[in-house]
């Protein structure tokens, strides 16, 4: 009886623990049918029948001509730069996750870090034409939080220079600008359905290509090269999605439009406690006609009373587990350190949003009392 009461504290505690995401799921009665349709044929991967009514789906609903199927948004990426022959050096941001980069490295590519826009927080067009140099061959910039990049500024430079546009969309799931689809801009865009974004099938991922032809060939090229039993035209990689994923994926899809709305009215609520808060500015969008509220940024100023690190033990210590995306900065993980880019370019508006973003926790179960005690514990710090 006496360690009864401790006990019930932790738990109370566990109990009322939030995260910065929680995955969104259907009733697993839903996924039943599913689970025996592939039971029943036998068909586990390679291209099945789910996986071609996915692509199908997704197309349709994202607005998009054509997709490809990845296992997870890291393999898509890295197959979307060798689908371009992309080499030498690319221009990314270090604002972002460490997969942006990664798949550069693991392609040989050189990453050359450039500085972002103050207000995005992506990629900063102004900046990229002094580090473009005989070597470069591409941009890759990210869709940060799936606020859209300046989309025509970047390909008005990528045009100048005869340069690829790899746009790492991760984050932008569902979003649209006056044009439509912020995934048809550029050569190819990489979504991301891991568990932690807006769109999940427990992992995956997909390139958006604008043609067939190019379709034809990342399709080949997630497949070992395989172009049929006998013939291997490249030294492809096994980026395969699963049936089990893909089933889970036109599931998740009836659902996602529901999953979008409760997003939207918790990012209103934050916004709308949050506006009486002294030293606590909410992100804008960045002009986009459809947001998918993936992320919910605050920057942490000077007139807080505490740092945005403090607030984020603070926060934690009330069993909220906010995160610091993006920190620290990509350039400044040890195997990027070394790069002369890292040091050369200024990063200094990455470097400054790194030390005061955090990303509040915001998920289609987050309910509104949670969403008041997460603001109260902010406001009501000294
Ligand atoms: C999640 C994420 C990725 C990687 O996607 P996975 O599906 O987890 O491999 C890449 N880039 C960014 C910006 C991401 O947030």
């Amino acid at each position: 009886m006496g360690s009864s009461a401790p006990l019930r504290a932790i738990t109370s505690l566990d109990d009322e623990r939030i995260y910065v995401t929680q995955p969104h799921l259907p009733p697993l009665a839903e996924f039943m049918p599913y689970l025996e349709k592939i039971w029943n044929s036998k068909t586990l991967t390679n291209g099945g029948p789910f996986h071609q009514q996915l692509e199908k789906a997704l197309c349709e609903y994202l607005g998009v001509e054509h997709l490809a199927l990845f296992a997870n948004g890291t393999l898509a990426l890295v197959t979307a730069l060798q689908a371009l022959r992309v080499n030498g050096e690319c221009i990314t941001t270090p604002y972002s996750f460490a997969a942006t980069a990664h798949s550069l490295l693991w392609n040989g590519i050189k990453p050359v870090f450039v500085d972002v826009d103050p207000d995005t927080l992506n990629l900063d067009p102004e900046k990229i034409e002094a580090a473009i140099t005989p070597q470069t061959t591409a941009i890759m910039p990210v869709h940060c939080y799936g606020h859209p990049c300046d989309v025509k500024a970047i390909q008005k430079i990528a045009d100048n220079y005869n340069l690829k546009v790899i746009y790492d969309a991760a984050h932008a799931f569902g979003v649209q600008t006056e044009d439509g689809s912020v995934l048809k801009h550029g050569d190819l865009s990489i979504v991301s359905f891991h568990a932690t974004k807006v769109f999940n099938t427990f992992e995956g991922g997909a390139i958006v290509c604008p043609d067939a032809k190019t379709k034809q060939r990342i399709d080949h090229l997630k497949n070992f090269g395989f172009v049929d039993e006998v013939t291997v035209v490249a030294a492809g990689i096994n980026g395969k999605m699963s049936e089990i994923n893909a089933a889970f994926g036109l599931l998740q899809l009836q659902h996602v439009d529901n999953a979008l709305a409760k997003r939207k009215a918790i990012d209103a609520q934050y916004r709308e406690l949050l506006a009486d808060v002294p030293g606590i500015r909410c992100m804008s969008d960045a002009g986009e006609k459809v947001a998918n509220y993936a992320y919910f940024p605050v920057q942490v100023e000077d007139n807080f009373p505490i740092s945005r690190d403090a607030l984020y033990e603070r926060l934690k210590e009330h069993g909220i587990f906010a995160r610091r995306y993006f920190y620290p900065l990509i350039s400044e993980f040890p195997m990027y350190r070394g790069l002369p880019s890292s040091d050369q370019n200024n990063l200094s508006t990455a470097a400054a949003a790194s030390k005061r973003i955090l990303c509040l926790p915001i998920y289609p179960g987050l309910n509104p009392v949670q969403v008041e005690r997460i603001v109260s514990i902010v406001a009501g710090i000294q």
